[in-house]
């Protein structure tokens, strides 16, 4: 609500009136990483962290949007030649851009913009932000026409486009399909997804977020990407979606013991995903959390994507009782997501910033996140 009002009056103050808030989500991935480029599974939530919009169309042609967190104004057309130069205005430059490339309907409009997702914290802040626009898009300009997939994509195709990064669909489709109290699990080569229950009674999601950066994203990746890729291809299949241990370990001797590794953990962080999905019908939060475990191990010692800080918290948490914890993301930095029960939160927490910050230097920061809501009107214009 505190969010909200604060929207809430600053549109009234810089536009007179009032105008419908829209709301978006940032995104946890429980399970599944290093996953969607090699046709698996991934199974991300939306959380309770969110960006919010107020907007009203202002019969021009012209957008006028205010963003509170970064205190800064910008207006522009809705022409390609048009771009804003702030990089924030880029995210609803390219949502509008990407919505009328696809003959759908934009017109002007007035928007102030706030949120509670973390910066380039791993949440994707940036997926919440062009969810929330897309979505509003839809509702106020098209009828709601535009299907929901299609606004996820226009999501991913703006971070293509206007912002430079080259990103899957995961996070667009979390922010735009989450619901409260349910995980996704999306099938990266079919596009299928299935909604599975995500109550933790007893237990709590905590992230804890390292603060720390160690390599240029592309160069890694590609490389993962690149022995996957060679992987598959001795194997005759097309994406290791369709690989299994017995195959690999028929083609050992011909691959390199780096490659065999890396095929490795994605074979087996696949059938991860599905165990974690019979576990959370089962009710069964142990198994969800040795899972995470494993994940971790194989991201740290197969796939060589975790560092050193990393480690240090995932054994923190072991060490603490935590019933599960992971690398959550790419790697190389950011955060782990812990599963934890409730009862042991606030010592693990405690417990977390005072070793790490004896250790490092600097105490990491730390993210506690329920499951909810995507993509969402929060209230009409006359409110
Ligand atoms: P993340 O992992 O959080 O998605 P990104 O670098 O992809 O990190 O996106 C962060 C960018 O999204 C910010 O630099 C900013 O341009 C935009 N952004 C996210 N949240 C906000 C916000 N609350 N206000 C303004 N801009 C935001
Ligand atoms: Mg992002």
């Amino acid at each position: 609500m505190e969010l909200q009002n604060k929207i809430d009056s600053t549109f009234e103050a810089k536009f007179g009136g009032h105008g419908t808030i829209y709301a978006s989500a940032g995104r946890i991935n429980l399970i599944g990483e290093h996953t969607d480029y090699n046709g698996g599974f991934v199974f991300p939530g939306a959380i309770d962290k969110v960006i919010m919009a107020e907007i009203r169309a202002n019969g021009t042609d012209k957008v006028r949007v205010y963003s509170i967190d970064i205190d800064d104004y910008a207006e522009f057309g809705l022409t390609e030649a048009d771009a804003p130069g702030q990089s924030w205005a880029r995210y609803i430059f390219g949502v509008c851009r990407e919505i009328l490339k696809r003959g759908g309907k934009v017109e002007g409009f007035d928007a102030v913009f706030a949120g509670n997702v973390p910066l380039g914290a791993g949440l994707s802040s940036s997926a919440a932000l062009e969810s929330c626009f897309a979505f509003a898009m839809n509702d106020m300009f098209n009828g709601n026409s535009i299907d929901k997939f299609e606004l996820a994509r226009i999501g991913q195709s703006t971070e293509h486009n206007y912002c430079g990064v080259n990103c899957g669909i995961m996070d667009q489709f979390a922010s735009v399909f989450g619901k409260k109290d349910h995980l996704m699990r999306l099938d990266c080569r079919s596009m299928e997804y299935e909604y599975f229950p995500f109550e933790p009674k007893g237990y709590s999601l905590v992230l804890v977020d390292s603060v720390v950066k160690h390599e240029l994203a592309d160069s890694p990746y590609n490389k993962r990407r690149a022995s996957c890729e060679r992987v598959a291809k001795r194997l005759g299949i097309e994406t290791l979606r369709d690989a299994t241990m017995e195959m690999l370990e028929a083609v050992k001797s011909d691959i390199s013991a780096e490659d065999y590794f890396r095929a490795k953990f994605v074979i087996e962080e696949k059938e991860r995903v599905l165990t974690v999905c019979d576990a959370l019908v089962a009710g069964d939060y142990a198994t969800v959390g040795r899972c995470m475990y494993e994940t971790h191990a194989g991201l740290s010692k197969d796939y060589e994507v975790s560092c050193e800080e990393l480690d240090y918290l995932n054994d923190l948490a072991k060490e603490c009782g935590v019933t599960g914890s992971r690398i959550m993301g790419g790697g190389f930095g950011g955060c782990t997501i812990n599963l934890v029960k409730d009862e042991l939160l606030a010592s693990f927490i405690e417990t977390a910033k005072a070793r790490f910050n004896e250790k490092y230097g600097h105490e990491p920061k730390i993210y506690e996140v329920i499951i909810s809501d995507g993509a969402r009107k929060i209230a009409e214009a006359a409110h």
